[in-house]
């Protein structure tokens, strides 16, 4: 009954966009929708009985349907694209809430309280995260489900996406890379002895007498110790990057190359190029299993506390290894790094998730 209803408001709204535009040459807005709604719904009982925000949601639906037809009316030269159409009784199928509580509520119960329809017994597919925001009521092959998009806080920010929980990473100067949750990965040794042994060849280059075949000898040494230490560089990058795409639905890094920023950058600079191709690696992976990587600005993440927003006054050197804050937060310079950094990404994304319940014998 109650999508059927909005089925039809959203039918006769579309008529009357068409109406006006076929009398009066101009397309009716969104706003004078919903004002028209408002006093039609005094004269037509089962518009009366829907909740009114959802209403509007099915009008905003419809005024998007018309944007984008607009568009493509713009773009494309010649052929016309199709115009919004009316909706037959099995082509519309959702219902949207767009603030929560206000005509549908999840009760203590575990049952949901929709407007006009009662308590309808649902199984949730999951638990709840977060804060509830939207909920839409939706038809499909027969069945009906209830949809929650949460909003995870910061608080929640382990479990914040619906792939998996979401993770920041600080490339470190000691350790690779410290992720939120406190790990610290080392580089493996063998990549730092190759590397140790590189530079002892290239010396040893320089050390010889131009042009001579002993210098060409060492030279061919150093080519074939850089193959080596690329391909085991390669190689522990690419599985680092498998776990954290394993592991996660969201990774934040933070963003190399951003201009003007003065603290440990120079010192970390060393490393840049060994961290450009493994978050070229790590982006690669994500996009394959659909894992969200975002890069955020890096500056302040050092200083500030991860815990309470804060930056003390009394500023982390380089060899400070702490983060101890006036707050009473103490944790590992690079850990408290990437919980920054894990914040900002989060920011960045919108870290929505979908909580699916099935409707038991119940017609809505
Ligand atoms: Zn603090």
């Amino acid at each position: 009954m109650m999508l059927e209803s909005h089925r039809r408001l959203y039918n006769l709204a579309l008529r009357e966009r068409r109406d006006v535009y076929e009398a009066q040459g101009r397309s009716v807005s969104y706003g004078e929708q919903s004002r028209w709604f408002k006093e039609t719904r005094k004269v037509i009982p089962s518009f009366a009985a829907t909740n009114f925000s959802s209403a509007q949601a099915t009008l905003r639906r419809l005024d998007r349907a018309f944007r984008a037809f607009f568009r493509r009316v713009r773009a494309s030269a010649g052929d016309a694209p199709g115009y919004p159409r009316y909706k037959p009784g099995d082509r519309f199928r959702t219902v949207e809430f767009p603030s929560y509580g206000d005509g549908c509520k999840l009760k203590e119960t575990g049952r949901v309280y929709i407007q006009n329809v009662g308590h309808v017994k649902v199984k949730l597919h999951r638990p709840i995260e977060g804060t509830i925001k939207t909920v839409s009521v939706k038809r499909s092959c027969g069945k009906w489900y209830v949809i929650f998009s949460c909003e995870a806080s910061p608080g929640d920010a382990s479990k914040a996406t619906e792939d998996g929980p979401a993770v920041g990473i600080d490339l470190g100067l000691k350790s690779f890379l410290v992720t939120s949750s406190g790990e610290s990965v080392e580089p493996p040794r063998y990549y730092r002895e190759s590397q140790r042994k590189l530079r002892v060849a290239q010396r040893s280059v320089s050390r010889k007498k131009k042009g001579s075949e002993r210098q060409r000898k060492a030279r061919k040494q150093v080519a074939r110790l850089h193959e080596k230490t690329a391909n085991q560089c390669r190689d522990f990058h690419h599985k680092r990057a498998r776990k954290l795409v394993d592991q996660h639905g969201l990774i934040a890094h933070e963003a190399l190359n951003v201009k003007g920023i003065a603290r440990s950058r120079l010192a970390k600079s060393a490393h840049d190029a060994g961290w450009t191709s493994f978050l070229n690696i790590l982006g690669q992976k994500a996009e394959e299993a659909a894992v969200r990587v975002v890069a955020v600005d890096p500056r302040n993440t050092t200083q500030a506390c991860s815990s309470c927003g804060q930056t003390p006054e009394i500023k982390k050197t380089l060899s400070d290894r702490l983060h101890a804050c006036p707050c009473g937060y103490t944790a590992d310079r690079d850990e408290n790094a990437a919980r920054n950094i894990l914040r900002l990404g989060l920011s960045l994304w919108d870290v929505t998730q979908r909580v699916t319940a099935n409707v038991s014998r119940a017609r809505l």
